[in-house]
């Protein structure tokens, strides 16, 4: 991979068994690459294969890349993937940054797929539920991703039958564990439909008249049709004033992928600053980052050559030159070592939120000076 200015984008999608990405520009059809994640039983070698298959690939990319991921993380690490568990604690997008050699913007994959799914509206939430080898599911509120707590929601472990199989999260019953039992034939079509309509009904007393699209091989194989599958779900749900409108996705394949290119066209803004105290050095920022990271906020550490702007930076095309930039723009500051970058949508918010964030850096910044003395 060789990161460039460019206004080609990156988007990459960590799936249960799959690794894909693509490059996507303008009005290009893009074409994802896939390939199988080996089981090898350690985190570190499986990834090792995914950076080998990234690097075979020397197109050119620039902004900041979008990851989809299958795994919960947490300040930028791993914190629960049932499917390889012991990915746990693995530093994946500090991992990929160094691969990448450019910071990288991580979404839950259900909620890269929602983001596809999601219609116009602002009065209501749009949910997206796709069933591939899991149960991926995301809410977006008014066009963007919802943010309900401190980690993605998991649609896919919500209960849906307390007497049902175990789940490979440990619990019993999540709607993963039932459309597991359906592909393997232990649980039949009518009796899935009872449990995936037992979860829009829920769904809706949250997200009253929510709008629900469904996706993956329950919609495009197997015992029914979606139009069949449609039907049988509002016949279970019925017609109330909570009720969903439940449809079908448009987007059969590669949701995740086409959700991060979404997302990416947004994404070229981010805000860079410096930590700007006398002998500030790179494990400062790395301290200063994890810290903000762990609190919610979006920030990344930044690679040189990355530049100020007196207003928000544009793209930051981590390959561009300092010449080439400060002949586009004459104050240019060179940001080096100590730099990090936060992603605009930390200051998109309403003046309270800018106050707390403002005031969490703040607060960051002085733990990590306080440190060194
Ligand atoms: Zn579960």
């Amino acid at each position: 991979m060789k990161v460039g200015p460019s206004d080609q984008r990156l988007a990459l999608d960590l799936g249960a068994t799959k690794f894909a990405y693509c490059v996507s520009g303008g009005r290009t059809a893009w074409q994802p690459s896939v390939k199988q994640i080996p089981w090898l039983g350690s985190a570190e070698n499986e990834f090792a294969a995914i950076a080998e298959f990234l690097d075979e690939d020397h197109r050119v990319f620039g902004g900041v890349p979008v990851i989809c991921v299958a795994p919960t993380l947490q300040a930028g690490r791993v914190l629960s993937w049932p499917n390889r568990s012991y990915w746990g604690g693995f530093p994946l997008m500090d991992a990929l940054q160094s691969v990448l050699e450019s910071p990288v913007v991580a979404l839950a994959d259900g909620a890269a797929a929602a983001l596809v799914d999601a219609g116009p509206r602002n009065d209501v939430h749009y949910i997206s539920l796709f069933f591939g080898t899991g149960v991926a599911g995301g809410v977006v509120d008014d066009g963007d991703v919802a943010q309900l707590g401190p980690l993605n929601p998991e649609l896919g472990h919500i209960v849906t039958n307390p007497h049902g199989e175990i789940c490979v999260c440990g619990r019993r019953g999540c709607i993963q564990a039932g459309w597991i039992a359906f592909q393997d034939g232990r649980l039949s079509f009518g009796d899935l439909v009872r449990e995936v309509g037992a979860l829009l009904v829920t769904l809706s007393r949250m997200f009253p008249r929510c709008v629900v699209s469904l996706g993956g091989r329950l919609v495009t194989g197997g015992t029914a049709t979606g139009e069949q599958l449609l039907s049988d779900l509002r016949n279970f749900v019925g017609h109330d004033a909570w009720s969903p409108e439940i449809r079908l996705s448009g987007e059969v394949s590669n949701a995740p992928l086409a959700g991060a290119l979404l997302l990416d066209r947004e994404s070229g803004y981010l805000v860079q600053g410096r930590l700007a105290f006398p002998g500030a050095s790179t494990s400062d920022r790395d301290q200063f980052v994890s810290a903000l990271q762990a609190a919610g906020v979006p920030i990344n550490r930044a690679y040189p050559p990355l530049f100020e702007l007196p207003a928000y930076g544009r793209t930051p095309e981590p390959g561009a030159t300092f010449e080439q930039l400060v002949e586009r723009c004459p104050n240019a500051v060179l940001i080096g070592q100590t730099g990090f970058s936060i992603h605009h949508r930390a200051l998109l918010s309403g003046p309270d939120d800018l106050q707390r964030v403002a005031q969490m850096i703040d607060e960051a910044v002085q733990s990590v000076r306080k440190n060194r003395q």
